[in-house]
């Protein structure tokens, strides 16, 4: 792919729903930056309608793949639909939403059109020879890598939440609906569980106690909730607690929620500069840790430094007595 000059448009993919309007939104200036088409991919089982709103929010040509076999994610089907689609149609750009199923996506896709991905844009810009620019954070937080391309399509991957979802309009724009013949999927669904998920978006807190990896186990997640219930608030954590440990279903910080409570208590949390990306608006910031130079505390209103499993309990034990 990487001779492919007459690439032309940018496309966009993402299967949450969310992500794919931010995406999408952020396609839309690149492609009128370069006064080029912006096409999306929708791939799934009844997603016509899903496909007709994402020419509201920018797209003007919407690709669609729709068949019940479709219907939840399959890594195998989806990059066959994705990679027959950009073979034949040669987008100059395509961006992909940054989740557990789309980052592995883009890259086999790579991989399979012999073309460069760059993971986690937190920026994406086009210079005067429309090349794609994506930036990202790289040495644990500490530098911000600028990558860009030398081959088509340039592929990049866009987490959740570093773009703006855009405006509706009524642009005109139509879907395309696409006839795939599906291979058999190679793996099986056993069964499908839904993560826990709070009762309180946790951007709308005013009180949250947030774990990181200083937690030791999942059931010591109690002490935070019993604080955070004092309080009157929520339990937040960092991302390795989601990715890693499975033990939330949502984080907070650059790829996660945003969040600016009245109080915000970091437990065992190091405080690198993807978690505090998420917390900088927080009216006061607490960090309770046992590494006297971890990160946390430069941001910290206050800092206790010691072992969470200690002050947690005292803390929740005295503000008990102040709040009776
Ligand atoms: C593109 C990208 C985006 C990312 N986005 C996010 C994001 O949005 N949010 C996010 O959180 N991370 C994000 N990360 C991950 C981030 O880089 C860090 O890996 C993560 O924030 C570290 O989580 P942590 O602080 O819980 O764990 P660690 O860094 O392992 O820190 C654990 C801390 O606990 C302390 N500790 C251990 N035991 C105790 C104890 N008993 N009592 C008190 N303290 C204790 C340790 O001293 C240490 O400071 C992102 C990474 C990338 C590459």
């Amino acid at each position: 792919m990487s001779g492919m000059n007459d690439a032309k448009g940018i496309w966009v993919f993402s299967e949450a729903s969310d992500l794919m309007l931010e995406t999408l939104g952020k396609g839309r200036e690149l492609a009128d930056k370069l006064q080029t088409e912006l096409a999306a991919i929708v791939i799934g089982s009844n997603v016509q309608e899903k496909a007709n709103e994402l020419v509201k929010y920018g797209a003007e040509k919407v690709y669609v793949v729709d068949s019940p076999e479709l219907e939840h994610f399959q890594a195998d089907a989806y990059l066959g639909i994705i990679h027959k689609l950009v073979a034949d149609y040669h987008p100059e750009i395509l961006l992909v939403g940054s989740t557990r199923n789309g980052k592995p996506l883009a890259a086999r896709l790579a991989t399979r059109l012999e073309t460069g991905c760059v993971p986690d844009c937190t920026r994406l810009s086009v210079d005067e020879n429309r090349r794609l620019i994506g930036e990202r954070i790289t040495y644990g937080g500490n530098a911000i890598a600028k990558v860009t391309f030398k081959s088509k399509p340039q592929i990049a991957t866009v987490p959740a939440r570093a773009f703006e979802k855009p405006e509706k309009n009524d642009r005109n724009g139509q879907a395309v609906k696409v006839d795939f013949t599906i291979d058999p999927a190679k793996t099986h669904v056993v069964e499908r569980k839904p993560l826990e998920v709070s009762s309180v978006r946790i951007e709308e807190a005013q009180y949250i106690v947030s774990a990181g990896r200083g937690l030791a186990k999942k059931d010591d997640v109690v002490l935070l909730q019993d604080l955070a219930k004092t309080l009157g608030g929520q339990v937040g954590c960092s991302r390795p607690l989601v990715e890693d440990r499975k033990w939330f279903a949502d984080w907070i910080g650059l790829s996660g929620h945003k969040v600016k409570p009245k109080l915000y208590i970091a437990c065992g949390v190091s405080g690198v500069i993807q978690h505090v990306a998420g917390i900088r608006d927080s009216k006061i910031i607490v960090a309770i840790n046992k590494d006297p130079e971890a990160p946390i505390f430069e941001v910290a209103d206050y800092g206790v430094v010691g072992d969470l499993y200690k002050i947690v309990p005292a803390l929740k034990d005295a503000l008990k007595k102040t709040l009776q």
